[in-house]
């Protein structure tokens, strides 16, 4: 049996995403505690869209395109990040 998927949107511009800052879709902000940070660097791993930088003693946020997912604060290890409500 052959399942037709029909396509929900087309993107005909690869590789476009720094263009569109989709932080704007956040509804809750992460906030990184850096005396808490032991610099592990798993939440820049794990965020799926590079939003974390690496800066010397811990990460500091690309708030143009984090989209508020929460991951980095789960995965942190030390839970030196929490989510707060976006004040817009
Ligand atoms: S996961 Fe937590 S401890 Fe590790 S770099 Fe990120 S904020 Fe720092
Ligand atoms: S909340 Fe999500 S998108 Fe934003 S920095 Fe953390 S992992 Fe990345």
């Amino acid at each position: 049996m052959t399942v037709k998927i029909t396509l929900g949107a087309i993107n005909k511009e690869h590789g476009s995403s720094r263009k569109y800052k989709t932080g704007g879709w956040r509804t809750v902000c992460p906030v990184v505690d850096l005396e808490k940070c032991i610099s592990c660097y798993r939440c820049y791993d794990y965020c799926p869209d590079a939003a974390i930088k690496k800066i010397e003693n811990g990460i500091e946020y690309d708030l143009d395109y984090c989209k508020g997912c929460g991951i980095c604060s789960k995965e942190c290890p030390v839970k030196a990040i929490v989510m707060v409500k976006e004040e817009k």
